[in-house]
């Protein structure tokens, strides 16, 4: 992408509307703008992250054997009159009428819709088990929208949901997403806590909210060392169920709580062991058995022709939230330090003087040879000071910056700078382009 040809509406100053910083550089980089309160329009830098995010949220729902597909955003309020919860909800439900005066409501969540349409579509004790999952936009009316995407009230959730035969199996899918979790934040360059979380009326160890460290989190985290960054180990992979067993019953034993489900008795046993911090919940994992099964309606034939009513869980990640916990636990005070994996481009190209024929030429043809090789790559062709540039370069924090100046042309090289170490050097320009091809 040239950036002469783009809309990137980078921002000079500070926003009076921002008041953490990854709200801040999310505004100053031009990611996202603000249409109504907790309402966000992706501008296309910001939406590059997020399909980013989604991707690799994606591709480990796939790998923990769940299965993508995508229901409405818009839901009939006569489901959720089935489960009992139209008017349990609350204020943080938008609810709409249609022209023929049905209710209808912007969906906060999807158990309602999944349960009916699987209703018909799974029969017997065979079709089981099964996840399936999308990622969609959801709508609460939250009472204090804050911090730009990290609460909203339109964002952008993967939920998947899970059918059991019975309580051992359903253990075993949720262990599955316990595991995909933890796949899915470390590749996001993430350390994220699964807390114990409130398992809600039916009691029982299913729940976690999977906390990821930052001084400006929400919620106040308390741990075991061992969840400590850089102690953890190897998750094992998907196709051994035992092994995913016994790892989750390993990890579980290490105390990690948030505020709500605090045991300062049991957490004081830890001694000095007890780290606490502030984090932020970026995904959810919950077993509810046959709450919404049962009330609407969801069986199937067992294998000795009984109906059995399946058991459930649902799975949060909150993948817009995500693109602000991610610049909240990796930027400095230039700006947004991207990880790889969920950088909006790879790479950046600066020339330092515009009006330099040969860098020009030189930044024209490295651009060339890594956009041909399918490299994602930002290349700041405007007209425009080296200061500038380099300062916009590094507000919106692509992993790799590309630095050519007459100097360099002269003597066959050009600089590459690691956004994160802020680490220069100078390469030859074949020695360049193999770092990235
Ligand atoms: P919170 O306690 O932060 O309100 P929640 O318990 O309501 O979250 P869930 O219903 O479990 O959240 O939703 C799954 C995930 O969706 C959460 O873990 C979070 O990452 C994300 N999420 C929830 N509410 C919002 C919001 N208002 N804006 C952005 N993301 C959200
Ligand atoms: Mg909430």
């Amino acid at each position: 992408m040239r950036l002469s040809k783009y809309v990137m509406p980078l921002l000079r100053e500070d926003s009076s509307d921002a008041q953490i910083v990854s709200h801040q550089l999310m505004l100053r980089s031009g990611m996202v703008r603000q249409t109504a309160a907790g309402i966000y329009a992706w501008m296309p830098l910001g939406l590059r992250v997020l399909d980013k995010i989604g991707q690799i949220v994606r591709e480990e729902q796939d790998r923990a054997g769940a299965i993508e597909m995508l229901m409405p955003t818009i839901q009939p309020a006569d489901l959720w009159r089935e489960s009992g919860r139209y008017d349990a909800y609350g204020p943080e439900m938008l609810r709409i009428r249609d022209r023929h005066d049905r209710d209808m409501l912007f969906g906060p969540t999807a158990e309602e819709v999944i349960t009916s349409l699987m209703r018909g579509s799974i029969n017997s004790y065979r079709d089981l088990p099964r996840t399936l999952y999308n990622i969609q936009w959801k709508f609460r009316d939250e009472i204090r929208p804050r911090f730009g995407v990290m609460r909203g009230r339109e964002f952008l959730m993967k939920d998947a949901y899970s059918f059991d035969l019975d309580i051992e199996s359903a253990r075993h899918s949720y262990n599955r997403m316990y595991v995909a979790y933890l796949r899915t934040f470390a590749r996001m360059g993430l350390h994220a806590i699964p807390t114990k979380a409130d398992p809600g009326p039916i009691g029982g160890d299913m729940s976690h909210e999977f906390i990821l460290l930052a001084n400006n989190g929400e919620s106040d985290v308390f741990f075991h060392e061992e969840w400590e960054a850089g102690a953890q180990p190897q998750v094992p992979d998907f196709s051994d169920n035992d092994a995913i067993d016994a790892f989750v019953a390993d990890r579980t034993q290490f105390y990690a709580a948030t505020d709500e489900m605090h045991d300062p008795a049991m957490a004081a046993e830890l001694g000095d062991k007890l780290k606490t911090a502030r984090g932020i919940e970026v995904g959810h994992i919950f077993y509810f058995g046959t709450k919404y099964s049962e009330s609407m309606g969801l069986k199937v034939q067992g294998p000795d022709g009984e109906v059995v009513t399946p058991q459930m869980g649902s799975y949060g990640v909150g993948v817009s939230r995500l693109a602000g916990a991610i610049i909240e636990a990796s930027h400095d005070e230039n700006g947004i330090i991207w990880p790889e994996a969920v950088a909006p481009f790879r790479v950046g190209i600066i020339t330092i003087r515009a009006s330099d024929a040969a860098s020009c030429e030189l930044a024209e043809q490295i651009y060339a040879r890594l956009s041909d090789a399918g490299v994602d790559v930002l290349y700041d062709d405007r007209d425009e000071r080296g200061g500038a540039k380099f300062a916009a370069m590094d507000l919106i924090g692509l992993p790799w910056q590309i630095i050519i100046g007459p100097k360099g042309v002269e003597r066959g090289t050009v600089e590459l700078k690691n956004r994160a170490t802020g680490e220069r050097e100078d390469l030859p320009l074949e020695e360049l382009i193999a770092r990235f091809v």
